[in-house]
């Protein structure tokens, strides 16, 4: 049985169709009906049928199917789109960008636990903000005492930020900042700061095990550096609302995989 198991595994050959694998029905397997049913899609392109038909029999996904097909490289920093909007909010990373001029509606003052910078008012998403105060709320109410460092960053800011920074591995090119949507939070103690420190402490353990709850993903997770293409930030959250914050992190996965496997890309 486990020698069977571990054949599968080899033929499975990676994550996404490991994910697939276990799903062991097809909606169809008969070539027209694939037709019929994939050609209302936005995205799809006659000439690439054989290659969706393929990926389709592995995977079983007809988003991801057509995703792996239309954009083979989306892991890899090779692309340079607009950001697109999806359920979570604005899909923003190293190949999906804001324009300058983009400025989030509804945002507000951060008026919860948060660093006072001279003459900085910080800003934060509306939605994000009610969301992020019950998260502190219930955090105090286990004696742990969250911070924010920073929330909203404009075009401006992140390019002073990138322009100025040492390392630039841990700062986004201006446009490219998921900041700049106004639904990411550092979140850390003020021991630690946003620093290697903090996914040390008891603060770090309860947003680990229950951001989700309140619609806050850990967007770049130590383990999967080679997806998000960012270092793994501890302290960096990202709002996308409790429904989808709770799919991730129940199939662990970052935005980038559940944006190939669900969300049709055009
Ligand atoms: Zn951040």
């Amino acid at each position: 049985m486990l020698k069977k198991l571990f054949l599968i595994m080899l033929w499975c050959g990676n994550l996404f169709l490991l994910i697939a694998c276990k799903k062991s029905y097809l909606i169809t397997n008969n070539t027209d009906d694939f037709l019929n049913i994939i050609k209302d899609y936005q995205s799809f392109n006659e000439e690439f049928y054989d290659l969706y038909y393929q990926e389709y029999q592995l995977t079983n996904n007809i988003i991801l199917s057509l995703n792996k097909v239309n954009y083979p490289d989306f892991f890899l920093n090779k692309y340079d789109f607009p950001s697109f909007n999806f359920e979570g909010g604005q899909f923003v990373n190293k190949n999906y960008y804001l324009a300058a001029s983009y400025i989030p509606k509804n945002l507000v003052p951060v008026t919860i636990n948060k660093v006072n910078r001279k003459g900085e008012t910080m800003l934060i998403n509306k939605e994000a903000l009610s969301a992020a105060s019950k998260l502190f709320d219930d955090a105090k109410s286990k004696g742990l005492n969250l911070v924010v460092f920073s929330a909203y960053r404009s075009f401006i800011k992140q390019k002073e930020l990138y322009d100025n920074a040492k390392d630039k591995s841990y700062v986004a090119k201006a446009g490219y900042s998921e900041h700049q949507t106004g639904l990411a939070l550092d979140i850390a103690t003020l021991d630690t700061g946003l620093s290697i420190y903090f996914e040390n402490t008891a603060e770090y353990l309860y947003l680990k095990n229950n951001a989700h709850l309140f619609g806050f993903i850990n967007r770049y997770p130590k383990d999967k550096t080679m997806l998000t293409l960012y270092p793994y930030e501890s302290w960096h959250f990202r709002f996308v609302g409790k429904s989808l914050a709770q799919k991730l992190y129940d199939e662990n996965l970052t935005l980038e995989e559940y944006i190939y496997q669900y969300v049709e890309l055009k």
